[in-house]
């Protein structure tokens, strides 16, 4: 991606320095206080995710070999209490990709669109949904209106999941800033409701409608990206970067890796190819409209 000097977002909370403080137990296991999360249904008012569940699982399978010490091995310790462990670079670029956000979506969506927040943590944090912990991966919490983000997630993409790249990473950006997007529209409360009514099945049903109208609005936004001059901020090679990610994060794809068979019952956020499908739609058109379910 090519951003020049497109301005950064004020949107932000860099609160990686200061993490585990949320638990007051400072470099303690946050675990107790993510287990009553897992054992929740992830109902969309609750929390909105990425990939959420697969980690989890991961997690806690590791959980009964007594206390799971690390949960992101060997990062983000060395830093003095209270300081950034967020790298400038990473940083600038999260920034650009908001900011870019909050003027397309300020263009589409006119005076109805109001930014989100983005705040950056490490390990673990206390968000307005519960513990944020990075094995979750990276969500929205339509109760304080805030994206939660552990930029070693980037690193996961990158090396766990073989999707690197700039426009991969921001591609979850877009996707949690979609949720955004659908919280203001209303979708999120309606998807709310109506997964109250609903079976398991058919709640996770409308999840995925919701998760894949998400993926669609990132490509909404790609499409709509431009640099200060008014250039497209998408290069060569950007928009296939994005696709190997949300060919990565699929359902039928996490669950074949972590348990070997494929329940589509459960899915939450729609198959690989559902997931590719909706970014493409989104980024050919340009067009919000063409996202609707
Ligand atoms: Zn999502």
């Amino acid at each position: 991606m090519r951003f020049g000097d497109e301005r950064e977002s004020s949107n932000f909370e860099d609160v990686t320095g200061r993490s585990e403080m949320g638990f007051g137990g400072g470099g303690g296991n946050p675990l107790g206080c993510l287990i009553p999360l897992v054992a929740s249904r992830f109902g969309i008012g609750g929390v909105i995710v990425l990939v959420i569940g697969y980690f989890l699982l991961s997690s806690l399978g590791g959980l009964g070999g007594g206390g799971g010490g690390g949960i992101v091995p060997g990062t983000q310790q060395s830093a003095p209490a209270g300081q950034s462990t967020l790298d400038p670079n990473t940083r600038h670029f999260m920034l650009q990709v908001l900011a870019s956000t909050e003027d397309t979506w300020g263009k589409l969506l006119g005076g109805r669109y109001t930014p989100t927040k983005l705040v950056a943590y490490s390990r673990a944090y206390q968000s307005g949904c519960g513990a944020a912990q990075s094995a979750m991966g990276p969500f929205y919490c339509p109760t304080d209106k805030k994206i939660y983000l552990d930029t070693e997630f980037f690193n996961e993409l990158s090396q766990r999941f073989q999707a690197p790249g700039d426009f991969a990473q921001a591609y979850v950006i877009a996707h949690e800033v979609g949720h955004h997007v659908q919280d203001l529209e209303g979708r999120l409360d309606e998807a709310h409701n109506a997964q109250a009514r609903a079976s398991e099945t058919e709640g996770n049903a409308i999840q995925v409608k919701v998760e894949l109208q998400a993926d669609c609005y990132a490509g909404v936004w790609a499409a709509n990206a431009k640099d200060p001059e008014g250039g497209p901020v998408m290069e060569q090679g950007d928009f296939e970067e994005g696709m190997r990610a949300a060919e990565a994060i699929g359902d039928d794809t996490l669950q074949r890796q972590s348990q070997g068979t494929v329940v589509p019952d459960s899915f939450t956020h729609g198959t690989s190819a559902q997931r590719m499908e909706a970014l493409q739609r989104g980024y050919k058109s340009g067009d919000p409209n063409v996202c609707k379910f």
